[in-house]
């Protein structure tokens, strides 16, 4: 299997090589050159299995023989072994014909672990095996960096650096970060917002001599072995609702696109999705573009669901090139335009998109409500990033069974669950501890030179 760059001008490369390099020299988004299908057999016989056994049979298609069928399965089954839920994506019921899939029972509480985990496994294998050494560098709303943090933490041949927003993430998501005691871990409060951070990891990206220098990967969302990690989930809770005999709808709350994005892989895969909706706050990019078929940057306002307050997302690249029918020369144009700030959709390709996705925004006021909705009416208790999934996935439901995606574990987001059911959630046992723990973070200025020079002394010294 190959993997292309969306923008068309980047060397095709093997599923190890554009894992170990995330993104594409052109500044374009590595996709498979073509995606395989499973048939109606395939999918009705994963009913019953094991959530490892079905990432298996879901990813295998798209890693080739790259790992064989013994090694790969070894590495799935560590990646998932620290969950705390055997199903690791369980499914619980919140309406006639409403479900929600709980992706927060990995070891950072957010749907981030599924692919960051298995990430970490596969970076491991491959670096081993071919003695080289990696910095990963990561930009992060919040639960990026902590998954990523989790995922590489102690490994011998990665050091791992992770901008994020200095102020803007909340006390949980930045100790998650900065209380690693690893070695290997370096955890940048960065000037600016999100935007920002995800700005300058690009520049560090399109800096051929510095990449090549220090040897940069990317885990970004852009990776393209972390969509394919998120299509596994798709297919198994299809699957317990009765796919591929039934269609199922999805609702996700979307930021960077990646986790709705891998909804879509899946349907081209041969799993019967009607509709994946996606759901924003109230920075609302997304929404707008589906409505109005123009992509138009606006300033982000910070929001209580904060791993969705961005203003550009990146996979929706990925998206677009799909929409265009593959070309990748239209995709590099449109992405060569949005550096004035927009570019607008054609109406072809706005068709195409609209064949699969619809979209919802949420207000603050909205998604509070909907959490103390979830509480009175299910006992069960949303974070913010759920609650936007719920309320925007209540708007569209009908006789297809809806599965709204639980992006985060409430305890995440304390004070936002609190002001809105009165009731403080509280973190599971064993990262109670880690509040106290002392923190290590370094603040930086919004200055690529000041970053490239810190990275490279910071690996110097190790
Ligand atoms: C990252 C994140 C999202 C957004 O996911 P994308 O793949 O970027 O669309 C939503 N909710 C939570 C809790 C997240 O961490």
């Amino acid at each position: 299997m190959k993997y292309i760059s969306t923008r068309g001008n980047a060397p095709e490369l093997t599923f190890e090589e554009a894992m170990l390099t995330g993104l594409a020299r052109d500044g374009g988004l590595y996709v498979p050159e073509t995606i395989p299908t499973l048939s109606k057999d395939e999918i009705a016989a994963m009913a019953g299995l094991s959530y490892e056994e079905v990432a298996f049979r879901v990813m295998k298609p798209f890693i080739g023989d790259t790992f064989t069928d013994e090694e790969f399965k070894g590495i799935i089954a560590r990646a998932y072994a620290n969950f705390r839920h055997d199903a690791r994506a369980p499914l619980v019921q919140l309406g006639p014909n409403h479900f929600l899939m709980e992706l927060f029972h990995g070891p950072t509480l957010a749907f981030k672990d599924f692919a960051m985990q298995l990430i970490g496994q596969l970076f491991q294998f491959s670096l081993a095996r071919r003695n080289e050494r990696v910095t990963i560098v990561g930009a992060t709303s919040g639960d990026t960096g902590s998954a990523a943090i989790e995922a590489f933490r102690g490994l011998d041949n990665v050091d791992v650096f992770i901008l994020f927003p200095d102020g803007r993430v909340s006390d949980i998501q930045r100790k998650q970060m900065t209380t690693p005691a690893d070695a290997n871990v370096h955890a940048l409060a960065m000037e600016g917002d999100f935007d920002d951070c995800q700005a300058k990891l690009k520049d560090m990206f399109n800096d051929f001599e510095f990449r090549d220098g220090v040897k940069l990967a990317g885990v970004n969302s852009i990776n393209w072995a972390r969509v394919l990690a998120q299509v596994v989930y798709y297919f198994t809770t299809a699957v317990s609702l009765g796919a591929p005999a039934r269609n199922i709808s999805f609702t996700v709350p979307t930021g960077n696109f990646g986790d709705i994005f891998a909804g879509y892989i899946a349907k081209k895969m041969g799993l019967p999705i009607d509709r994946l909706v996606i759901a924003t706050n109230q920075n609302d990019i997304l929404h707008r573009t589906m409505e109005t078929a123009a992509y138009t940057k606006e300033g982000v306002t910070p929001s209580i669901s904060p791993s969705m307050d961005i203003q550009v997302s990146s996979n929706f690249e990925r998206a677009l090139f799909y929409a265009y029918g593959g070309d990748g020369n239209a995709v590099a144009q449109l992405m060569e335009e949005l550096k004035e700030g927009s570019f607008s959709i054609s109406q072809g390709a706005m068709e195409s998109l609209r064949d699969h996705f619809d979209s919802g925004r949420t207000s603050e006021a909205e998604t509070v409500e909907t959490i103390k909705w979830g509480f009175t009416h299910t006992g069960e208790v949303l974070c913010p990033h759920s609650a936007c999934g719920v309320k925007v996935a209540n708007q569209h439901l009908n006789e297809t069974p809806m599965i709204t995606l639980a992006t985060a574990h409430p305890a995440k987001f304390p004070d936002a669950v609190e002001n809105a059911i009165g009731v403080r959630p509280a973190l599971p046992p064993h990262m109670q501890d880690m509040m106290d723990k002392p923190e290590r973070v370094t603040k930086v200025p919004n200055e690529l030179e000041h970053l490239k020079t810190l990275i490279k002394d910071r690996i110097a010294a190790r």
